[in-house]
């Protein structure tokens, strides 16, 4: 967002089952064994989280391994890609087989949560639950109610980032009708008033949706993810300036990692020279 005000709700959240939920929110369950992630300090804190926090928590989403079950949106889009670029006609044997593979491929993998449960209290402990609006404050809630979330909500938050940044790098090869790509996050438009002058503003309905539009920003303005040449980790770069991200043209994740490399290489070329 190039106006990273938004107010985030932040208490401390703990993965429970379907079945570890109090009896009266339960019966809304239908899988018992889905995985929630419940606040459970009341009340929660109102912060403003830095732009450093809105790029990490798009890095780790999108680096998030998702459970198998349905097709993802990623896997669609993967899909149509390969449909594109084997000039098959959506009405063709062979693609319904390409179909039939990926759809076979999502529900073998395993209903696994473990790496988006890491995720979602990685940054719920920045951002709180993708469901609370900007205004809201926890305490409108009968007591004892724990405001909870379920983590396919999480799911399709990550797939839908995954989706945006995949998106992005096959696009030049997708077939026109997907020119266009719908992105399920809810914004108002509105104008705001102050002494500066009259400005018109999107304000996210929630705070899944202000990190769908950040990552939406990101991939609009060039944001690349890259893997350091010295630790493996992934890191972002180019894009807008600030917040943690490195330059376009950075190979290393931390400073530390570039004076470790290139320490390394000095090494390696001493060696060499007294050989
Ligand atoms: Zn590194």
């Amino acid at each position: 967002m190039t106006d990273l005000d938004w107010t985030c709700w932040v208490g401390r959240y703990e993965i429970r089952r379907a079945s570890e939920l109090p009896d009266d929110w339960r019966k809304y369950e239908r899988d018992k064994k889905m995985p929630y992630l419940v606040e459970v300090d009341a009340p929660a804190k109102e912060v403003i989280p830095s732009r450093d926090q809105w790029d990490m928590a798009v890095l780790r989403l999108l680096k998030t391994k998702l459970p198998g079950g349905d097709i993802s949106r990623s896997g669609l889009l993967e899909l149509r890609a390969e449909m594109a670029r084997l000039n098959l006609r959506r009405d063709s044997e062979e693609y319904a087989a390409l179909w039939e593979r990926k759809h076979k491929e999502a529900s073998n993998r395993p209903a696994d949560y473990t790496d988006i449960e890491k995720s979602a209290l990685d940054i719920s402990s920045h951002l709180g639950l993708l469901g609370i609006r900007g205004s809201q404050r926890s305490d409108r809630f009968p007591k004892g109610y724990m405001q909870h979330e379920s983590l396919d909500r999480w799911t399709r938050h990550a797939d839908e980032i995954q989706t945006m940044f995949f998106g992005r790098d096959v696009h030049k090869s997708l077939p026109d009708y997907l020119n266009y790509w719908p992105i399920h996050g809810q914004l108002d438009l509105t104008l705001s008033y102050g002494p500066g002058g009259v400005f018109m503003r999107l304000v996210p309905r929630d705070t899944g949706s202000a990190l769908l539009y950040h990552a939406a920003q990101m991939v609009t303005n060039g944001t690349k993810v890259q893997s350091c040449e010295q630790c493996g980790s992934p890191f972002l770069s180019g894009g807008d300036a600030g917040g943690g991200k490195r330059r376009r043209d950075a190979r290393f994740c931390k400073d530390e990692c570039r004076w470790t490399h290139n320490n390394a290489m000095r090494g390696k070329a001493t060696r060499k020279r007294k050989l």
